[in-house]
């Protein structure tokens, strides 16, 4: 795989400090039930590296020196991590939000089929990958079979309340198949909404569009077609000023398996350490800084680690794990 590191060190784009520390997103490993050619992580059945319960712990202890107020599950399946449903019980009961980012699949594989109640007596609210209504564009990116079992899967979320419960939130996300910003977010979601109803009676609350990163397996596509340079001026000459205000890393830190801390998911993806002051917290560790290692930091006003990919946050309506940003 190309990796496209080097090419985005050298940016122009504006410095960005933390305003505050709300969402602690935490991937709780590789292991996945699926393993599609487009995965980021390059998670798969076969991945063995999974977050052990002493980082979890760690990961518990964070959340309650800190504050956090949103804790946001990634992986891999992040239900395919033993430890899940202690960590979502220990922050449901300190009174924090949980986010499953959740492939739908899973929710159907043998040994997980409680799963869908249990995040709804958690009242955990669930983000689900979904790049299309069709059939046929989902099973190219994602893998055949795919989008008959995640409409199985949004059916069985829908049958616990999910989408239809206002407590009970269920959203979807969309990220474009091809070199293309996405589409506007408020005219995509009424499609959505509609055609999902009409072909296979399913509900859900938002739509969130999210721009594809000129990093990974997405990056190194680009390098190998030809079309870095095309991708980045679009997102480059896309800027849009007011969306630098609502960057995810603005109230976000992101939390590897290993416990190791970054200024988001995609500087994770980049090993690209946190920005300044935690970056001289870390000195003791070989350059990476852990969770353990900012446990009383005030990490409001602090310097966010930046490339070029960060374009790929502020381009158009701007792309964040929430979705649009305008
Ligand atoms: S479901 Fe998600 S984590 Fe699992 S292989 Fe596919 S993209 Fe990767
Ligand atoms: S890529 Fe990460 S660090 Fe850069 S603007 Fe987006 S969220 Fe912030």
């Amino acid at each position: 795989m190309k990796d496209t590191f080097d090419l985005l060190m050298k940016t122009d784009f504006p410095a960005i400090r933390r305003a505050g520390l709300e969402t602690l997103q935490v991937n709780l490993g590789y292991l996945c039930n699926q393993q599609c050619l487009h995965c980021h992580v390059d998670a798969s059945p076969r991945r063995t590296e999974i977050m052990t319960a002493e980082t979890i712990a760690d990961v518990v202890n964070f959340i309650k020196r800190q504050n956090i107020k949103t804790l946001d599950l990634t992986g891999g399946a992040p239900e395919m991590n033993p430890a899940f449903f202690s960590l979502v019980k220990q922050a449901r009961d300190l009174g924090v939000h949980v986010i499953d980012r959740c492939n739908l699949t899973i929710l159907l594989e043998e040994g997980y089929q409680q799963t869908a109640a249990f995040l709804a007596e958690n009242l955990v609210e669930v983000v689900a990958s979904m790049p299309c209504y069709l059939q046929e564009n989902v099973d190219a990116q994602r893998g055949k079979g795919v989008f008959d079992q995640s409409i199985d899967g949004l059916r069985l979320l829908n049958r616990h309340g999910y989408g239809i419960n206002e407590k009970l939130k269920l959203n979807l996300v969309f990220n474009p198949q091809g070199i293309d910003l996405p589409p506007s977010q408020n005219q995509l979601e009424p499609m959505y909404k509609k055609e999902l109803s009409e072909r296979y009676g399913i509900s859900f609350n938002q739509l969130y569009t999210i721009t594809n990163m000129p990093i990974k397996r997405f990056g190194s596509t680009l390098i190998s077609k030809g079309q870095f340079d095309k991708y980045m001026q679009t997102l480059k000459s896309s800027y849009t000023k007011e969306n630098l205000s609502g960057v995810m890393c603005r109230t976000m830190l992101s939390v590897d398996w290993l416990g190791y801390v970054y200024d988001c998911d995609f500087n994770q993806m980049l090993d690209l350490n946190v920005g300044a002051k935690a970056r001289s917290a870390s000195s003791s560790n070989s350059g990476k800084t852990h969770l353990n290692d900012l446990l009383n930091d005030d990490l409001q006003g602090e310097e966010i680690a930046i490339m070029d990919h960060c374009y790929g946050c502020t381009a158009g309506n701007g792309s964040s794990c929430g979705g649009a940003l305008n």
